[in-house]
């Protein structure tokens, strides 16, 4: 047998949780809530299902939906998709993100990707017969030389992507970011791929900058967003993408043949429960609230707080107490301490091994004080 997909070790995603499950650790690794999501959000799909709504949806998603996202984006940042040809509802941002870089990257196509990367994107590149072009973000604030990138530009750059807040790092992209983006990429035909899963998970007052606010960005973009991380449920794999119409009707034909349509019932719900802007204007102070907790919880350990910005995720970097590597150092944490996380050099060019592992903040505060008893107690 020939395997049609490039090698990849274990995904580092099922290695934690398996070994956290095994050892009887507390996980915080993989990102994912450890609490429960608002029961209404749960009985508005039961009462679809109680409905009648149980049969395949259209194929974009139900308008009642598309309209209520396309309002959503209009009032945070001022672009007006239109709902019945730029917007399509998918199985998870991951669905989104899968047909977009298929329906556009033709093999021998370059696609740039920012490192750290969440694990997905080069994948599905190389797939597609694509070639990854590496940018290493710098130093400890994961910024963005855009003279680098404008160096790694070239007739081959099919798709840039990005991803804001970022996943693993934590960090967002400012407006001067985005501004820089948009004068390297006005005049060419490259397409970006903005992943904003934790756009509604965003501290300390700063603003998420969506490629949809910018203009000469949004003609171009396929902005991709999950409700699994806006409504703490990722194991319903909703999710959604917006494009201009141009870029949309190639997304069909990808979505088409994966899935055709995602869940009915669900899609009900949620135009039901988006009515209602507090359902994610409230996650800025709801999560800035458990990082700050966490972050007091472990402030006299020796691990070195990298701050986070957005999304659940915080870094610490560890090397005063150790010089083992990420790897083998967050598996001796599972193991011997009961505490699992994600170390960071899984998602660098070449495994760069910078002592950083990554913490799913998005627990209970009883499971944060555990964790922080853990983290106490080795440094
Ligand atoms: N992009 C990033 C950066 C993520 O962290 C995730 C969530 N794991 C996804 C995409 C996939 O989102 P979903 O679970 O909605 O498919
Ligand atoms: N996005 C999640 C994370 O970064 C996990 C997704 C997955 O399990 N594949 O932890």
């Amino acid at each position: 047998l020939i395997s049609k997909l490039p090698a990849s070790p274990e995904n580092i995603f099922s290695k934690m949780s398996g070994l956290a499950n095994r050892y009887n650790a507390i996980n915080m690794s993989q990102g994912f809530p450890g609490f429960k999501s608002d029961d209404r959000l749960k009985e508005l799909v039961y009462k679809a299902m109680k409905g009648g709504y149980n049969q395949y949806a259209p194929l974009a998603g139900i308008p009642e939906l598309r309209e209520e996202i396309v309002k959503k984006i209009e009032v945070l940042h001022g672009k007006k998709y239109h709902s019945d040809s730029e917007i399509t509802l998918t199985a998870g941002a991951s669905q989104a993100l899968n047909s977009a870089i298929s329906a556009f990257v033709h093999p021998g196509d370059d696609v740039i990707i920012f490192k750290p990367a969440y694990d997905i994107y080069e994948p599905i590149v190389k797939i597609n017969g694509g070639i990854p072009v590496h940018i290493q973000l710098k130093g400890k604030e994961y910024t963005v030389d855009w003279n680098e990138v404008k160096t790694k530009i070239s007739d081959k750059t099919r798709m840039i992507v990005i991803n804001t807040p970022h996943n693993p790092s934590g960090t967002i992209l400012s407006k001067a970011d985005m501004l820089q983006l948009e004068n390297l990429l006005k005049n060419t035909n490259i397409i970006l791929l903005s992943d904003e899963v934790y756009e509604h998970i965003i501290f300390d007052g700063k603003k998420h900058q969506s490629a949809s606010a910018f203009p000469q960005l949004s003609e171009r973009a396929i902005v991709c967003a999950s409700f699994g991380k806006t409504f703490h449920n990722t194991g319903w794999k909703m999710g959604y993408c917006v494009a201009p119409e141009i870029l949309m009707k190639e997304i069909w034909k990808f979505h088409e043949i994966t899935v055709f349509c995602v869940n009915h019932p669900m899609q009900r719900a949620f135009a039901e429960y988006l009515k209602d802007p507090e359902t994610y204007l409230s996650l800025p102070q709801f999560y800035q609230e458990k990082r700050d907790y966490f972050l007091e919880q472990i402030k006299d350990t020796r691990f070195k707080v990298i701050p986070s910005a957005g999304t659940y995720f915080q870094l610490l970097d560890y090397s005063e107490i150790t010089t083992e590597s990420d790897i083998l150092f967050a598996e001796k944490l599972v193991k011997e301490y009961q505490l699992a996380s994600i170390p960071v050099s899984v998602f660098n060019i070449n495994n760069q091994d910078l002592k950083q592992l990554r913490f799913c903040f998005a627990k209970e505060n009883e499971t944060l004080d555990k964790a922080a008893e853990i983290l106490l107690k080795i440094g």
